[in-house]
């Protein structure tokens, strides 16, 4: 095997020992232990593009007694690491802060089981959402938690991030679908956390590790629900003249009793960027918001329910009600929804996405509110949600590289949270904490619940080795009355600062 210093321009960057890049090799093979600067570059950020942090290695372990071994050659060099999907994550999770090393788990790529009959599949940890839909499809099944962005990001991103997406109004987050899991642990053993039934006697270990951020292990496989694919699907695209009495019109079908998979608004700032775009699904670019409502279930029920939710959309203010022909369309619409993201791409070189829930009813004004705080810092910012979750994604598109911009665009980001806060919702709703948001962990939660959190951490990782520096607050909030709280899970290496 080459050592890392004898490889000209391969030098381990600074805090992974030379020692330890040669036992990485030794586990994974040379091919899949990157050290060279130009390789490491793309893992420096996930989808929250300003903020940086490389890594010191990034190695790509082929299964899970690879990632065992690799956890093991960490904790024996004393350096963090870090586990990583598709890095598609928005709130800095994924990144190996001032060094350490990334375990990206995109080998694991295999759906091990798939059984019809159960409706569970067992998966690697690096399977791409949209793929296992694909393979359940042929079976009448699918897999129900559809984050917009499931062509890339995988299951392990999914499980460490609670992921949702548009049709979490029916079916649910993540946690909703995940039985079991097995785990690589912080010190490297290998455990099997609840069952392939769903029922697992004593702690709920399997709901502790969904939505813990990558912080208590390293997800090696999955055994996940498959939900029978419905019989009819319907979906409606409503145009209304302004945002509030698209909100309105979901407030009116949820009191109305019907639970549609998808309630989604796209603002008309989305639509025009949609409508520049390759994604361009001829969408009205003066329409002053577009409200898509998907219908699914038995054949004779969603026809029903197509009537009653056009008439609730035209009693709401709606100009125009479509409902899609055929799968093609409504394939069109969903193009337009999910492909939003992409086109912002041409509006400026960095987009921050923000994530905050409200009250449903509070969508109106939170988003008044949203439009000013953009409009007031200078920013183009535009908003495009999971409206029937109350599940707020403004949007601000911006170019880092300018200082001044970037300096506006935090200042409104916190003002957006904390507006979100004061209308009684919650900093997140479906892309985590991370780094992004650390430092808004005391607008929701006490030194108390901060204290239990950080017990639980604990006990799986007393020596803070696994993805450390990220969910807890590092100096701004609820710090000041616990010692052990201030510099709290810091990243042993020493560390770059944040920007
Ligand atoms: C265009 C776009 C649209 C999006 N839409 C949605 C949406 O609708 N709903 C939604 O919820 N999110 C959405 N996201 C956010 C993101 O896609 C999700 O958070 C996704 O689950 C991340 O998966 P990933 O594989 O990219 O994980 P990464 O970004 O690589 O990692 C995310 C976190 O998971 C941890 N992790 C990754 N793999 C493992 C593992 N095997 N074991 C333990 N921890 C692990 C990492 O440490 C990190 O903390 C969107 C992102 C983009 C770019």
């Amino acid at each position: 095997m080459a050592s890392p210093d004898r490889t000209p321009g391969a030098g381990p960057a600074a805090g992974a020992p030379g020692s330890l890049v040669s036992a990485l090799r030794a586990i994974v093979g040379e091919a899949h232990v990157l050290v060279r600067p130009e390789q490491l570059l793309a893992y420096e950020c996930d989808g929250l593009t300003h903020h940086t942090g490389p890594p010191s290695a990034v190695v790509l372990p082929a299964e899970k007694g690879e990632v065992a071994r690799v956890v093991r050659a960490c904790n024996a060099h004393a350096v963090p690491f870090v586990p990583r999907g598709a890095g598609t994550g928005l709130s800095g999770g994924a990144l190996a802060l001032g060094g350490g090393v990334v375990i990206e788990c995109s080998r694991m790529n295999k759906i091990l089981e798939l059984d019809p009959d159960d409706g569970v599949a067992v998966i690697q940890p690096g399977v791409v959402n949209a793929d296992l839909s694909k393979a359940a499809a042929p079976h009448g099944l699918f897999y129900a938690p559809d984050p917009s962005s499931q062509q890339a990001c995988t299951i392990g991103g999914n499980v460490a991030e609670n992921s949702g997406g548009p049709h979490t109004l029916k079916y649910g987050t993540t946690t909703n679908h995940v039985l079991a899991l097995e785990l690589v642990t912080a010190d490297g053993e290998l455990v099997r956390l609840g069952s392939r039934t769903g029922f697992a006697p004593g702690y709920d270990l399997v709901g502790a590790v969904v939505g813990s951020e990558g912080t208590l292990g390293v997800v090696v496989e999955a055994t996940v629900r498959l939900v029978p694919l419905p019989e009819a699907v319907e979906t409606l695209l409503a145009i209304f003249p302004d945002v509030v009495s698209a909100c309105r019109a979901v407030g009116d079908v949820i009191r109305s009793g019907l639970v549609p998979a998808a309630l989604e608004i796209v603002d008309q700032r989305t639509v025009r960027a949609i409508e520049d775009s390759v994604y361009a699904a001829g969408l009205p670019r003066d329409a002053g918001a577009v409200l898509i409502v998907e219908l699914d279930g038995a054949r004779v029920a969603v026809s029903a329910e197509v009537e009653r939710v056009r008439a609730l959309a035209v009693g709401a203010g709606a100009a125009r009600v479509e409902v899609a022909r055929d799968a093609a369309e409504r394939q069109r619409f969903w193009r337009a929804r999910k492909g939003a993201f992409g086109a912002m791409g041409r509006l400026a070189p960095d987009l921050y996405v923000h994530d905050a829930v409200v009250p449903r009813t509070k969508l109106p004004e939170v988003l008044a509110r949203v439009c000013e705080i953009g409009d007031r810092h200078g920013l183009r910012l535009s908003n495009v949600f999971h409206a029937g979750d109350g599940n707020l994604h403004p949007n601000i598109s911006f170019d880092r590289r300018d200082p001044d911009e970037l300096r506006r665009v935090l200042a409104a980001g916190e003002e957006i949270l904390r507006a979100c806060v004061e209308a009684g919702g919650v900093i997140s709703g479906e892309h985590g904490i991370g780094t992004e948001k650390q430092d808004f962990m005391g607008l929701v939660f006490g030194e108390d619940d901060l204290a239990a959190m950080r017990r639980l951490r604990d006990a799986f990782d007393p020596a803070l080795r696994c993805n450390p520096g990220k969910i807890f607050p590092t100096t701004r909030f609820c710090v000041e009355s616990d010692p052990k709280a201030r510099g709290y899970d810091r990243v042993p290496l020493g560390g770059a600062p944040r920007p």
